[in-house]
């Protein structure tokens, strides 16, 4: 069967990574979760203090950006894992610190340089569901298949903050809201890659769509799109 690249890009927190995944199980696809990637860089930079005192040093983190090497690796029940400098990070980059700094550092030219070409290796042989801001306008402007998904701020920050809360986090729901709006402020409004529905994608809210509905809405789609239905 032909393989083809999925694209599933949208706003903070609309359950992007969750679909993502269940799709490329399903298909028997590779997963990149790219946003895994830009948080990873942001903890490399919370940790060498190129982020210190609520201040982004830029130019440090940008000559730094050689010295960074990213990674996926595959743990014991087959979930793919975020590796920085051969660390595992998968839970330190999913602390409110990092997703306090992760838009602006995503916001550096350098760094989206880095990290989309990096995306392009992992997807060079299709059969790739990646999910992000700048997927299917940027990354795979050819992708046989773009989903932009979309659900309420609100519905967005309680998922959030349920998942914190999962994990013993103590942030709280303004807390999470605020990072929620924040973040999608941010990517949609910097220079480089803009966070923008592809003119070819399509639109999913899922505000009130169980996840069930929701993967088989999109599974669908893919199915339509490897056998070249649509
Ligand atoms: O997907 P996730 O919410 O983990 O992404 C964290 C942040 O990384 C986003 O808010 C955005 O600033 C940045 N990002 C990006 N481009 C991508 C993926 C993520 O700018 N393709």
């Amino acid at each position: 069967m032909r393989k083809i690249t999925i694209a599933i890009d949208g706003y903070s927190s609309t359950g992007k990574s969750t679909v993502a995944k269940q799709l490329a199980d399903w298909l028997g696809y590779v997963y990149v979760d790219s946003g895994a990637m830009y948080r990873a860089i942001t903890l490399y930079a919370l940790q060498n203090e190129f982020i210190y005192k609520g201040e982004l040093f830029i130019e440090n983190l940008v000559v730094a950006l050689p010295d960074i090497t990213l990674d996926f690796r595959k743990n014991d029940s087959g979930k793919a894992e975020m590796y920085l400098n051969g660390q595992n990070v998968e839970k330190e980059i999913r602390t409110m610190e990092v997703s306090e700094w992760v838009s602006p550092v995503a916001t550096i030219p350098e760094v989206r340089r880095k990290l989309v070409k990096l995306q392009h290796a992992m997807g060079e042989n299709k059969g790739v569901v990646m999910d992000g801001r700048d997927i299917g306008t940027v990354v795979f402007p050819n992708a046989e298949l773009k989903i932009f998904m979309n659900a309420s701020a609100k519905e967005r920050a309680g998922r959030r903050f349920r998942e914190l809360q999962e994990r013993g986090d103590t942030a709280t729901f303004e807390e999470v809201l605020e990072n929620v709006t924040e973040r999608d402020r941010i990517d949609t409004t910097r220079a480089d890659s803009p966070l923008k529905k592809a003119t070819d994608a399509i639109e999913i809210d899922n505000s009130e769509m169980n996840l069930e509905d929701q993967f088989h809405t999109i599974l669908q789609l893919a199915k339509d799109r490897i056998a070249g239905r649509i």
